[in-house]
């Protein structure tokens, strides 16, 4: 059955401590988290021979705590994608119905969790892909606030935007193993130690994340935005109000709020992220990293037939596209435009947080597609992530947790919280999930 799935793209051990927080817990590791010794391949023909000399931060801390990690999980090809099939290993199906897909890009990880196949998977989150398939595939994904978790490892899509986040069948799980992987890390200049960070609730130094976990929601505002409702499939809507009604019956308050800038959001993510990419992605010429082409020209047909070769549709456009936002004579017009949404849609979410504590929302506006249906159409696919990316353009945390069904499908309801208060999203939805 698992096999099916194809849920790993290389299965392999990395023994966890034999005492800790942790021990005993499986892991399976997103496929662009570097694992000493262990190909990563970032579900690229490019990195199909990857191997890395060291381990991410991440999969460091996970294992020092007792956790074991038990293969490589695919994923769309260095994260660009919503479905899983953008990877070079063939896409992953949903265990709810394998006919569908899984969301993505952590495909391979939520349905590794959803098929049981392991307790938790590590994600990545540019602009919703640990959110997204948590929701496809009816488990927890939690997106923390940029620089509480450490990069180190992890192989870059859009620096800015992403963060590595938890998988698991429930909140309690998933916030527990956040709490090992949290905290400044030297080799990421951008972690923050969150009882340093000014208006910031959390601290990493007693980051037991899991305790937040407790249910309790009575007092709690919860903002409930039109505009990531507007559009939404009616199904989807219906099964988040019903989840949303069950958090009024423990005790919170509901209250309708408006955020204007995120009707951008989608765009704005896909112009910074696309730029960002179109660097990153720069270093794989077949010399320093990556497949190199066999090809006995000069240097620049050889650099052009390697990326020819190793990278896939949707990453080729994501760097042409990112290439030509960033170039001169057209980044006012685009990569600067981008940035001045940013910087609202950020804005936005603070004034809202000034009244509430935290924000609910279908994750995803639709259910899970079926196999194929988003190939060839890839603006209904950015479109898909309207929900999940204003989040990463704020730096905010945000937790995905199962709403309940809607035609036998899984569905999702997003909760998102002030900057460094995963407790509050993490309390909350743990709310959402006793009911
Ligand atoms: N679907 C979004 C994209 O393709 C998000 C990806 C991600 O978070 N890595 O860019």
């Amino acid at each position: 059955m698992a096999a099916d799935l194809n849920l790993f793209i290389t299965e392999a051990t990395i023994e966890g401590a034999d005492d800790g927080p942790l021990a005993g817990t499986t892991v399976a590791v997103k496929d662009n988290i570097s694992t000493e010794g262990i190909r990563t391949t970032c579900g690229s023909e490019m990195l199909a021979d990857y191997v890395p000399p060291y381990s991410a931060t991440v999969v460091d801390r996970l294992t020092e705590a007792g956790a074991t990690v038990v293969g490589k999980t695919n994923m769309d090809e260095f994260g660009m994608g919503t479905t899983t099939e953008t990877s070079a290993f063939g896409p992953t199906r949903n265990p709810a119905d394998p006919e569908r897909v899984p969301g993505g890009s952590s495909g391979g990880s939520a349905a590794a969790v959803a098929a049981g196949e392991v307790d938790v998977a590590l994600g990545s989150d540019t602009g919703g892909s640990v959110r997204c398939p948590a929701a496809f595939c009816g488990v927890v994904g939690i997106k923390p606030t940029y620089g509480l978790v450490s990069r180190y490892g992890l192989v870059a899509y859009a620096n800015s935007l992403e963060q590595i986040g938890p998988i698991a069948g429930t909140v309690e799980e998933a916030a527990a193993a956040l709490s090992v992987m949290a905290g400044p890390d030297p080799n990421d200049g951008t972690t923050r130690d969150p009882s340093e960070v000014d208006g910031a609730t959390g601290s990493a130094g007693d980051a037991d994340y899991a305790a937040a976990a407790d249910g309790d929601v009575d007092g709690l505002t919860v903002g409930v935005p039109t505009e990531l409702f507007d559009g939404a499939d009616e199904r989807v809507v219906e099964t988040v109000r019903d989840a949303i009604d069950g958090l009024v019956a423990r005790g919170a308050e509901t209250v309708d709020i408006s955020l204007p800038s995120v009707e951008h959001a989608v765009q704005a993510y896909y112009v910074i992220a696309m730029s960002e990419a179109s660097s990153n992605l720069a270093r794989f010429d077949g010399v320093r990293y990556g497949h190199r082409a066999d090809a006995d020209g000069n240097w620049n047909e050889t650099f052009a037939e390697t990326r020819e070769e190793g990278f896939g549709a949707e990453v080729k456009r994501r760097i042409l596209l990112g290439t030509y936002a960033l170039s001169a004579g057209y980044h006012e017009k685009y990569y600067d435009k981008a940035q001045d949404a940013r910087a609202w849609v950020r804005q936005d979410f603070e004034d809202a947080f000034a009244d509430v504590d935290v924000i609910a929302s279908p994750t995803m506006p639709v259910l899970p597609f079926e196999l194929g249906e988003g190939l060839d159409n890839p603006l209904r696919m950015y479109l898909a992530d309207a929900n999940t990316t204003p989040v990463n353009l704020a730096n905010l945390p945000a937790v995905s947790v199962p709403a309940g069904e809607a035609d036998g499908l899984p569905v999702g309801l997003q909760l998102v919280g002030p900057k460094f208060d995963e407790r509050t999203v993490i309390r909350a939805a743990s709310a959402v999930e006793a009911e």
